[in-house]
């Protein structure tokens, strides 16, 4: 089982699957490329029910028969649902921290330097409700998403017999809500530890919209309602309320897939598909291009470190305090960083001073954020190269990401050091620059074992024309 998203393809309409978040994808039949995704889109998908009406009417009289309840004497509706969920997907980034073992015995004032720091990283895939007012008692998906198969259909495509509850959420507040519930949860498994703080990066969004078949009628002299989970059949809420009605409208965030060409604005050449990368460049006319939620955006010359290893990309973003001293130069930030010795060369001594974060996707999360950190006290030197950097590794991370990134491995970083904990090195002190994308060399086995875990998956299997339903 895997997750996947099938798609009609725009050049051929054959039915094709590709795994789910795919970024751009080659027809097997026409050879269309076609740009499925950009940063920042929520799309719509559904999952087929795994039963009919007819169906759902003997499972849900079956359910009253062996319950012992009274079953229908007259059946008003029997109606397919979908209800709406959004499904997260990022790195979930936790600092906690606890009093030393030596600084409780001491008696001592529980100051900076008495406390240990933890970090917890973790890649989470969260859902949460999609409409205000979770209808059928149905709060959460009952399944794990990823063992099903979710269609991208067109409103067109919808069954006709359907109704779509509409997801009245606005993306951002759900994914606020995702995001706290996972910092509540991090927090009491933890609970003999102080919560310092807390980020998550790296998200994909989608909406999910999950089937339920609704039967509704009159069952000994009361209205009764039975809901069945269209994936696992199973009768999952009875209730003797009448039957709900949407209110509210679906969020204009939110929209079918559109599959469109995808092709270098400047020539018409075809990209090459990728299931990872917002990163394209031409063959043709040697230009590079990053995918923007507004759509390409030519990135300048593609900065490169030197150095043996494999290339991994990542984004790096300006970080200065003013003040006096002012600190905005490698050289000024080595006075702060006192053991990082790489900081102290000549050649980067008036360079500006980066926070890096990893662009790629790692499964080791714990990982990701040591690598910023590392690259951080690094400050490596880069230099413009031509083309599209040979890496092995996709850049997925899109760069309004990279700041919340950014500012968590800041926030990290200051707590290995005594005095970038005054308020001074605060983030929202720092004067802080776009991101731009570098590809740096590295060899490393561990993060070589983390990358490689992200991007296994099985091979999609390829339907042509195969019925909807
Ligand atoms: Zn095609
Ligand atoms: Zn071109």
């Amino acid at each position: 089982m895997s997750d996947v998203v099938r798609f009609s393809c725009p050049g051929c309409g054959s039915e094709l699957e590709t795994p789910e978040g795919t970024v751009s994808n080659r027809c097997a039949f026409c050879n269309l490329v076609s740009l499925l995704g950009r940063p920042g889109r929520v799309v719509k998908q559904y999952y087929r029910p795994h039963v009919d009406a007819r169906e759902a009417s003997v499972i849900a009289e079956r359910h009253l028969k062996n319950a012992g309840q009274p079953l229908f004497s007259s059946i008003d509706l029997r109606a397919l649902y979908y209800v709406p969920f959004y499904r997260f997907r990022g790195l979930s980034l936790t600092c906690l921290s606890a009093i030393k073992p030596a600084a409780q015995t001491m008696n001592a004032d529980p100051e900076i330097g008495q406390r240990a720091y933890e970090l917890r990283a973790k890649n989470v895939d969260l859902t949460v409700p999609g409409a205000s007012d979770t209808p059928f008692g149905m709060t959460s998906l009952g399944i794990r998403p990823q063992a099903v198969a979710a269609y991208a259909w067109q409103d067109s495509e919808l069954p006709k017999e359907a109704t779509v509850w509409p997801a009245d959420r606005p993306p951002d507040e759900a994914q606020a809500q995702a995001f706290k519930t996972d910092a509540t949860h991090v927090a009491m498994v933890h609970s003999t530890k102080h919560f310092e703080f807390s980020d998550m990066v790296g998200e994909r969004q989608m909406l999910i919209y999950f089937p339920l078949f609704v039967m509704a009628g009159i069952s000994a002299g009361d209205h009764l309602m039975v809901v069945l989970d269209g994936l696992s059949r199973r009768v999952i809420h009875t209730s003797n309320e009448p039957l709900p009605i949407p209110t509210g409208r679906i969020n204009d965030s939110v929209m079918a897939l559109r599959p469109e060409r995808h092709q270098c604005p400047n020539c018409g050449a075809d990209f090459a598909p990728s299931e990872h990368s917002l990163v394209y460049g031409c063959h043709n006319c040697d230009r590079v291009y990053l995918l923007e939620p507004v759509g390409y955006q030519q990135l300048s010359q593609p900065l490169v470190g030197e150095g043996p290893g494999d290339l991994y990309p990542f984004w790096r973003m300006p970080l200065a305090f003013d003040g006096q001293p002012p600190f905005d130069t490698v050289g000024g930030f080595s006075r702060i960083l006192t053991e990082d010795i790489p900081l102290l060369t000549k050649r980067k001594r008036h360079l500006p001073f980066y926070v890096y974060v990893p662009a790629f996707a790692g499964a080791d999360a714990e990982w990701q954020v040591q690598m910023a950190e590392r690259m951080t006290r690094t400050q490596p030197l880069v230099e413009p190269a031509r083309g599209v950097p040979i890496s092995v590794t996709a850049a997925s991370l899109p760069p309004a990401e990279s700041r919340e990134f950014a500012s968590f491995a800041w926030h990290w970083l200051r707590m290995s050091y005594l005095n970038l904990r005054g308020d001074r090195f605060e983030w929202k002190n720092a004067r802080t620059g776009n991101s731009e994308l570098v590809w740096l060399p590295l060899t490393d086995a561990r993060l070589q074992r983390s990358v490689v875990r992200a991007q296994t998956r099985p091979e999609p299997r390829r339907k042509r024309n195969a019925a909807l339903f």
